[in-house]
């Protein structure tokens, strides 16, 4: 089911185009390039491949299935609704894929520690997973603002063995513990591997972290030949960096029949200032290491962001989303926080199925874009986790507890 083949890769010096790059500190210039051969290496390499996708399959639960919504389907009208399910993934998101082939890479290069930056979580719970399994040291970089909002996955990571690190400074939110935990790294790269979170960062993490994904669409693609004898019309994801985005969509990017939507954090709206929609409002310039979308305001610093999902709450985007926009491959669509609410309690009650905020998004998208069509034709939305860690901002919206905060 899987191929290997690395197609549409960047350059030699890690761009899509004119986006991506590595700007990095110098000291982290040759660990990267380092990563960088490990993983060219690691990917010929048969061994390594069997091994992780035996942990893919055994540990992860892979292949996640691919789910016909006919009661969302019936509900929307329109075109049928796929949704692929990786919210059934060890962990109940997306993000796994990502940290077994990262932290085969550092145990592979003889890396003892490995660091990771979170936003809500979940990248760092499925950093300290791997950690755990592989017996290495783990600390996590975290925004104290994220921290006292998603107390559950601070706990979670410290019962992993983890050390969570609350960073102050900025907003104390995620660009804060990506730039902590990149300094960490400066300091530390002898013996430590940055596990970084998305498809995002500076070259080669954009290119590692699609290929480690690319297992979501791959899948998709094979079921839905098997299930409904053709492609589905429209491929549809979440983009907080871009990870989900990026697993889901580059198996399709060859299919010229097949449309791929990115789904935006729109949050209060796009037009009030407070979301997260870095291609839609964003320009061109440098964070984290890459060049790409990002929300600036008009001094050129980083804008704050707004969406009710902390992990689409990132103002920036990885490059090669940006790219694929800016060569018309990718459509834009973006949803608010209130159609991500609606759309969780839309699949939850018409399919029993409670997924993450962050999916909600897509779901909301992808129902909005499946109505406009046929009913012969196929919507493809990537379900990228469950919504377990969502409940109470979720019971707070419906007003069923009270807000703490
Ligand atoms: C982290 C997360 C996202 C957003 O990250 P991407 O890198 O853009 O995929 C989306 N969905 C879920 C469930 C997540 O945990």
């Amino acid at each position: 089911m899987y191929n290997l083949d690395i197609t549409h890769a960047p350059d030699e010096g890690g761009h899509f185009g004119k986006f991506g790059g590595r700007f990095a500190a110098e000291t982290l210039m040759q660990p990267l390039k380092d990563i960088e051969e490990a993983f060219y290496e690691a990917w010929a390499d048969e061994d390594f491949h069997a091994e992780r996708l035996d942990l893919l399959k055994n540990y992860v639960g892979r292949a996640t299935p691919l789910y016909h919504a006919k009661q969302l389907t019936a509900a929307v009208g329109g075109a049928q609704i796929y949704l692929k399910r990786e919210d059934l993934t060890h962990t109940g998101a997306h993000k796994i894929n990502n940290t077994i082939g990262q932290g085969l890479l550092a145990r592979r290069m003889g890396k003892k520690r490995v660091i990771a930056e979170t936003g809500a979580g979940q990248h760092g719970v499925a950093t300290a997973t791997v950690a755990a399994m592989f017996g290495m040291q783990c600390d996590i970089y975290m925004g104290r603002e994220d921290m006292a909002r998603q107390m559950p996955n601070v706990l979670r990571m410290r019962l992993l063995g983890a050390n969570v690190i609350p960073v102050d400074s900025g907003t104390a939110t995620l660009k804060d513990a990506v730039n902590e935990a990149l300094r960490n790294w400066v300091a530390t790269c002898e013996d430590t591997f940055y596990i970084f979170g998305t498809a995002a960062g500076p070259h080669p993490y954009p290119l590692l972290v699609r290929q480690f994904h690319t297992v979501i669409g791959q899948e998709a693609r094979a079921q839905c030949l098997d299930q409904a004898g053709r492609l589905p019309d429209v491929a549809v994801a979440c983009v907080g960096g871009g990870s989900n985005a990026m697993g889901l969509l580059h198996p399709f990017r060859d299919d010229a029949s097949v449309r791929l939507v990115a789904v935006e954090a729109a949050g209060y709206g796009l037009e009030s200032g407070q979301h997260a929609a870095s291609l839609a409002k964003g320009k061109a310039g440098i964070l984290h290491g890459n060049l790409t979308f990002l929300l600036e305001d008009d001094e050129g610093q980083v804008q704050g962001t707004h969406s009710i999902s902390a992990g689409l709450d990132y103002p920036g985007v990885g490059p090669e989303l940006a790219y694929m926009f800016e060569q018309g491959r990718l459509e834009l669509d973006a949803s608010t926080d209130e159609d991500a609410m609606e759309a969780l309690q839309l699949l939850t009650r018409k399919e029993g199925i409670i997924p993450a905020l962050e999916s909600s998004h897509a779901i909301a998208a992808g129902a909005r874009i499946a109505k406009s069509m046929a009913a012969d034709q196929i919507v493809l939305i990537n379900l990228s986790g469950r919504g377990d860690k969502d409940m109470n901002t979720v019971f707070k919206h419906l007003g069923w507890v009270e807000d703490a905060s």
